[in-house]
């Protein structure tokens, strides 16, 4: 593949009019935030920072449903049950998240062997997949070492 080498703006441009869209300043704008932050973000993170360029948060929303259908990013339920988003293979690299209850934190995990397990599973669906994802759940190491703190004894002081 080629990836690497292809402008991910270009690319989004030939999705978009692959699928019969108008490129669009107000779309570019929007990928251009979610290429910039690299990690999830959700609805109104995302028209918060669009309100500073001029764009309005349903013309936000409506890109984002738009890229959702077109493969573009894919939504993630958070822990905290607000719903993420991240950009998906070509436009950043695949990965599967581990996440913790505690903090909510959403962090990217290799997972190269379960790759090949779900792209075999992907052969038999009964339809087209976009995209799949896997999470892990737990405490992460920081809550881990500050409930450690509080809950060990302070000798001598
Ligand atoms: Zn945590
Ligand atoms: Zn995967």
């Amino acid at each position: 593949m080629t990836q690497n080498l292809e402008d991910p703006v270009e690319l989004l441009l030939e999705v978009l009019r692959k699928g019969g869209h108008r490129v669009t300043s107000e779309r570019v704008e929007v990928f251009g935030h979610l290429l910039g932050v690299q990690r999830p973000t959700t609805r109104s993170e995302i028209a918060t920072e669009m309100r500073g360029k001029g764009i309005h948060a349903p013309t936000v929303y409506r890109t984002i449903d738009l890229f959702v259908a077109l493969g573009v990013i894919q939504p993630m339920s958070s822990v905290s049950g607000d719903t993420t988003y991240e950009l998906l293979p070509p436009f950043a690299s695949h990965h599967h998240h581990f996440r913790c209850l505690r903090c909510g934190v959403t962090l990217a995990i290799d997972a190269k062997a379960e790759e090949k397990v779900l792209r075999d599973m992907e052969d038999g669906l009964p339809g087209v997949p976009l995209y799949h994802q896997m999470d892990i759940f737990g405490n992460c190491f920081k809550c881990l070492e500050s409930l450690a703190a509080t809950a060990a004894p302070s000798i001598g002081r």
